[in-house]
């Protein structure tokens, strides 16, 4: 964890927070700070499982699904679908 964001190549060598696998990818958290944190492509996944849960954001199942399988969904379909 560091306060100023990991390069492309650099994050590869920082251990996923979650699960301690090489990170993919980073979260800057503010409650830290504003630090940055390493994540690996599976917790990533799971990470916005729970924060699209937790707004119960309208067809959350099937964007997480696209999300997971690299499926990529334009602003406005994203609008479409999650609008109420
Ligand atoms: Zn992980």
């Amino acid at each position: 964890m560091r306060s100023k964001q990991y390069s492309k190549e650099g994050i590869k060598r920082v251990p996923c927070a979650g699960c301690g696998q090489p990170s993919t990818q980073q979260w800057q958290i503010c409650s830290l700070n504003k630090m940055h944190l390493g994540i690996c492509e599976k917790c990533d996944v799971d990470l916005n499982r729970v924060v699209l849960k937790f707004f119960n954001i309208r067809n959350w199942p099937y964007i997480v699904s696209n999300y997971k399988h690299g499926v990529k969904m334009s602003d406005s379909k994203i609008k479409d679908l999650t609008r109420r």
